[in-house]
């Protein structure tokens, strides 16, 4: 009898889960596979011959594989809930080092609430979003935006924050200071963060200087 014997890679589920797809450009579940080349017999898999070849992360939808690393991407979801929980907070913060007490600065802040996607942002959450703030937790929120928000999408987060600190007159040092410090942690340079705050209230008031 002629044994037909040979090798052959073999793919093993190592976990499954859920992946941002960049082919799909969606949230995907994907399968984690772990690749080891095995001795057959008559095509049949015996056993596995030396080490694990490498690792894939497998689309469920579209089939294509990745490198690991791709797990460390953010899912849209869990970015978008990031994204909604770091305006939060950055309103907060920047409420507090201005007059929380002002209308037009708290309607500033509800309206930036809600350009992220938290529809229902209204007075109430806010009322208890600044008894909670903790501005400890703004560098957790930013540090995945820093990566994740192209250049177009931090200006117009830190536009957004910025529209609340003005909203109650000029931008005082501890708002100016504020800004500072989020948009460092974004990765905008200072002249950056000057073009945006000379840009929203040229905008507005073309006789208005923010800066003072
Ligand atoms: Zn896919």
């Amino acid at each position: 009898m002629i044994l037909i014997w040979g090798l052959r890679n073999r793919a093993k589920t190592v976990s499954t889960g859920e992946f941002f797809c960049s082919r799909c450009g969606a949230d995907r579940s994907y399968v984690l596979q772990q690749i080891r080349r095995w001795f057959t017999l008559f095509f049949i898999p015996l056993f596995p011959a030396g080490k694990v070849l490498g690792e894939q992360v497998k689309c469920s939808t579209c089939g294509t594989g990745f490198r690991p690393e791709v797990l460390n991407t953010p899912t849209s979801a869990s970015f978008s809930e990031n994204l909604r929980g770091a305006m939060r907070v950055a309103s907060m913060s920047m409420l507090a080092a201005g007059d929380p007490t002002s209308n037009a600065a708290r309607a500033a802040a509800v309206d930036a609430a809600r350009k992220t996607g938290a529809e229902n942002y209204d007075e109430s959450w806010l009322v208890h979003d600044l008894a909670a703030l903790d501005a400890s937790q703004l560098r957790d929120y930013l540090g995945p935006l820093a990566q994740g928000l192209d250049p177009q999408g931090k200006e117009t987060f830190v536009e957004q924050v910025a529209r609340i600190g003005l909203a109650d007159g000029p931008l005082t040092a501890s708002e100016m200071q504020v800004l500072e410090s989020l948009s460092a942690t974004l990765g905008l340079s200072a002249a950056h963060l000057r073009g945006i705050v000379v840009s929203i209230t040229t905008a507005t008031d073309p006789g208005a200087s923010a800066l003072d």
